[in-house]
């Protein structure tokens, strides 16, 4: 089986992989357009990959602290010297520049390097989105449909913060330890201290990939789309390359890495860097908890060999909003308390990225879980639908099956109480009714019954088949009512909340 190399070169991951690299960004690519790394020799392609990795490095440190930005204005060259960025700032004036004029913007007075910098920050963004299609495309039309609500759903209730990635909502979800060694203050998902480990034993290693097996059988290739941590840090195992591999060859993608432990082993991040790109992976991620950390990370590690990682920028310094879910949550709840200030929950948000099923390994637990604002009832900012345990890959079978017809009807069921969500407002319109959060309305009119049947809904006290009957007597056929129950629901603006 693998192992980490104790002796790999810093620049091995770079130098060694350049047809790799080129074939990893192509693989991507859904159209025919020609990919930008075709134009360009082995040779060239290495130097603006280095070229790339430093304007990248210069971003990243220039997100991350503001004393950098203040700098730049007074002294660019000075600045860039003083944080070790080898690069020339003028450049790439428009990156940190806001005063730079749009005819210095235009394309043709960028450098080939930035403009490589900004193709390579297309194809992970490609990449990302190609995961979305394929976490998308699952095989269960149950599953499918209900994760399509679940996204609808949370695109009104959660307050989305600004990125460039897309929302994926994964299918699954795998912590391969209990607890986390981290312990980060703003954990949004309350991380317990770490515990006891998912070793790939002989017996584990058999049950992780029947476990593989049926996710595989169960969603399709959506399976893939897959990571292998939560509340725990992939470098708390020991073993979470050989489980990533397996992953990778049962499931058909490499999982996406975020780490807040760079450092622990600077060999074993390497290889792990090393073995993701050459199975195509360039989606991995560092978190940085300081600015100290960030220092320790450049100086370790050269910007080439993380080329293919971003920063999540988690330090004070880089002020980036937070969702208050798990203990950024406790920690907001306390400093109100000290102010006396009301915080408002429609603004708490989330960090959970699963609408699907979240194992842990260790337990041989499974919950089917989908984001939500984080409140008293949900701090961890994720609902609940049902949990359960498994002893092998047969029973994780029949437990999932259940969950499946349980929770995810393809329609609406005649005795399922129908009511709107908590957090809706509800309005009536002269020809129906909106139903509207802070971030979205969604409105239906344009037939005589909607504003009635609105009203129905919003009393909550009624079934489906309730519902139908009602409006039947006057002489509205059950089918029409259904068929706009039934449109409602795939709006997910219906209440599914578990029941408590
Ligand atoms: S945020 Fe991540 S690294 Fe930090 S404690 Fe939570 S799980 Fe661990």
């Amino acid at each position: 089986m693998m192992q980490v190399s104790n002796s790999l070169e810093k620049k091995e991951l770079f130098s060694t992989n350049i047809s790799q690299i080129r074939q990893t960004l192509k693989k991507w690519i859904t159209n025919d357009e020609l990919h930008w790394t075709e134009k360009l020799s082995d040779e060239v392609l290495m130097q603006e990959l280095i070229q790339i990795s430093q304007i990248q490095r210069f971003s990243q440190k220039w997100q991350a602290d503001p004393e950098l930005k203040k700098q730049l204005l007074i002294d660019s060259h000075q600045a860039v010297a003083r944080y070790n960025l080898n690069i020339n700032p003028e450049e790439i004036r428009v990156l940190w520049d806001k005063t730079h004029t749009q005819k210095e913007n235009q394309a043709d007075s960028i450098s080939l390097s930035l403009k490589n910098y900004r193709n390579l920050i297309n194809d992970e963004v490609r990449q990302a989105y190609e995961i979305q299609r394929i976490a998308g495309s699952s095989i269960e039309p149950s599953y499918k449909a209900w994760r399509e609500r679940q996204m609808t759903r949370a695109a009104s209730e959660l307050n989305q913060l600004p990125q460039t990635l897309p929302e994926i909502h994964f299918p699954i979800a795998f912590e391969l330890s209990k607890g986390c060694s981290v312990g980060c203050w703003f954990c949004g998902v309350s991380a317990p201290r770490l515990g006891d480990i998912f070793i790939y034993n002989q017996e584990n290693a058999r049950l992780w990939r029947e476990v593989l097996e049926l996710m595989k059988e169960i969603l399709g290739p959506a399976a893939g789309t897959g990571f292998c941590y939560c509340a725990s840090d992939p470098f708390d195992n020991p073993d979470y390359e050989k489980f990533c591999d397996d992953f990778h060859a049962i499931l058909g993608i490499f999982p996406p890495t975020t780490t807040a432990q760079p450092l622990k082993n600077p060999d074993r991040t390497r290889f792990l860097l090393k073995l993701s790109l050459e199975k195509g992976c360039i989606l991995n991620r560092f978190s940085i908890l300081s600015l100290k950390m960030l220092d320790q990370v450049c100086n370790e590690f050269s910007s080439e060999e993380l080329a293919f990682v971003d920063f999540v920028l988690q330090n004070k310094e880089a002020d980036i909003p937070k969702s208050y879910s798990g203990r950024a949550r406790e920690h907001n709840h306390r400093k109100a308390e000290k102010s006396q200030e009301i915080l408002n929950n429609t603004l708490a948000g989330s960090t959970a990225c699963v609408s699907g099923f979240l194992f842990n390994m260790v337990d041989r637990s499974v919950k089917l879980i989908s984001p939500c604002n984080a409140d008293e009832r949900w701090p961890l900012g994720y609902r609940v639908y049902e949990k359960g345990t498994f002893t092998n890959a047969d029973d994780l079978k029949i437990l999932l099956k259940r969950m499946i017809n349980t929770h995810m009807p393809l329609t609406l069921r005649p005795n399922d109480r129908i009511s709107f969500r908590r957090d809706l407002k509800y309005e009536n319109l002269p020809d129906g009714f909106q139903v509207s959060t802070k971030f979205h309305k969604h409105k239906f009119q344009n037939a005589s019954y909607i504003r009635q049947l609105g009203e129905v809904i919003y009393k909550g006290d009624k079934t489906a088949e309730e519902i139908a009957l009602l409006f039947n007597v006057c002489g509205i056929p059950s089918a029409t009512i259904y068929h706009f129950l039934n449109l409602i629901f795939e709006h997910g603006v219906l209440d599914d909340e578990p029941k408590m």
